[in-house]
Formats: C-alpha cells, structure tokens, sequence
C-alpha cells in the first residue's frame, strides 16, 4: 500500500474547505489546511506535500504572491482554485509556475484527476535529456524532428513539431498562449495569438486526420491549449 497523497489547501472559504475534506475522507489522501497564505508557505515547508492547491483571492496576500514566493524554494506541483470568469488570474498562475488550475465549483472526479496529472508530471518533468517523448499512440523523436503516431509519420511543419512537443510534455495540462509564443517564435511574438491559432488549427488537423479518438488539442478559450491522450 501506497503513503497517502499529502495535499495542502491554501483556501479562506470554509465551505470548500470543508468539501475538500470530504473528498479526501477514505485515507487516500491526507489534507492539511490553512486559511492564510503566510500559513500556507509555513504548513507547505513543515509536510512537505505531493500537491498544493491554492486559492487566489486570499485574505492576507494575492494567490499570485504566494506561489511567487513557494516558487523561489519549491517545485510541489501547485493546483490554483479559481472562480468563474477569472481567466487573465488563470493565465497569470499558470505563467507564474501553477501546473493547473481548477474553476470552482468542481467535482470530486475533477479534483482527483487534475491531482494525478500534476503528481504524475512531477515525477517525470525533467525533459532536458529526452530524445523521444510518448503521450499515448503518439510518439516525437526530438533528435529526428519526427513525429508519429502509431509508427506513421505525421508531415509536419517545423513550428507544428515545435508546438506539439511542448504539448506532449504537457500532455493533459493545459498550456498558456504565452508559454508557447515564447518558446516556439521568441519574446518579440508574445501577443501574436492570431499566428499561434493558425498553426495550432493545421496542427490540429494533421493530428486528427491521424489519430484514434481521444488523442486530441484541446482549446482552453483565452487561456492556452492542453493535449489530450
Ligand atoms: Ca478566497
């Protein structure tokens, strides 16, 4: 049997708080809570958690303030609790250091899956030394700048096989507009979202001409895009 999953919800709403607790009540995870976020970067350095899950709007500092912080020491996955329509908070988190965010109000089913993905990526983010990645039937040879799937090679531009490998090292989390502007085309092209949507469009077309269901780009609307295996 497995250590519990240590979370820490940095969260002021007691409510949710309180349904965090419920979901974690059958021992699969231990929750560790704090209301502040001073409190939270403490009860962050004393269990040392698997994930963090941090409420923006918090009574004593910005969200975006905690996570700068916990950033300069740690790389816990970090899981931002956001409301509804707060997409340039999204935005800012996730280029920020977030891994992910989660819109409330979300399900049990939800939480648990944005958790494995986060930790699961934990586990596997050192992408530096990587000559191949493999998300699913999907396979990108870095050194050969070829991509596949199922052993057939998908003709793509440069920029495609670019973007798709930020993607496929990102499988299942979403990705900002931003991070992919700056890493495919430089700081000059960081606002040139009409160009990243063209490309990502032939992208995505190449990939579903391809592919067996599930494999796909999803579009997060103002935010960024997230591969799905
Ligand atoms: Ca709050």
């Amino acid at each position: 049997m497995n250590d519990p999953i240590r979370v820490v919800v940095i969260e002021d709403e007691v409510a949710i708080r309180r349904f965090l607790k419920a979901s974690f009540g059958d021992g699969e995870a231990e929750l560790h809570e704090a209301g502040t976020g001073s409190e939270g970067l403490t009860l962050i350095a004393r269990k040392n958690p698997h994930v963090v899950l941090l409420d923006l709007g918090l009574p004593d500092q910005d969200g975006l303030a905690v996570l700068r912080e916990l950033r300069t020491w740690s790389n816990v996955p970090v899981i931002v609790l956001t409301a509804r329509g707060q997409d340039t908070d999204k935005v800012a988190a996730l280029d920020g250091g977030a891994d992910d965010y989660l819109t409330k109000p979300f399900s049990v089913a939800e939480l648990m899956a944005r958790i494995r993905v986060a930790m699961r990526h934990a586990q596997t983010s050192d992408h530096s030394a990587q000559t191949a990645i493999e998300a699913g039937l999907l396979r990108l040879d870095m050194a050969g700048h070829i991509a596949s799937i199922e052993g057939v090679e998908l003709a793509l531009t440069q920029i495609e096989f670019k973007l798709l490998a930020i993607l496929a090292q990102n499988v299942d989390r979403v990705v900002t507009q931003r991070h992919l502007l700056l890493e495919v085309w430089g700081p000059a092209y960081e606002d040139s979202t009409h160009t990243l949507r063209v490309h990502m469009a032939n992208l995505r077309n190449k990939l579903k001409a391809h592919a067996r269901e599930g494999l796909k780009i999803q579009t997060e609307i103002g935010i960024g895009y997230r591969l799905r295996q």
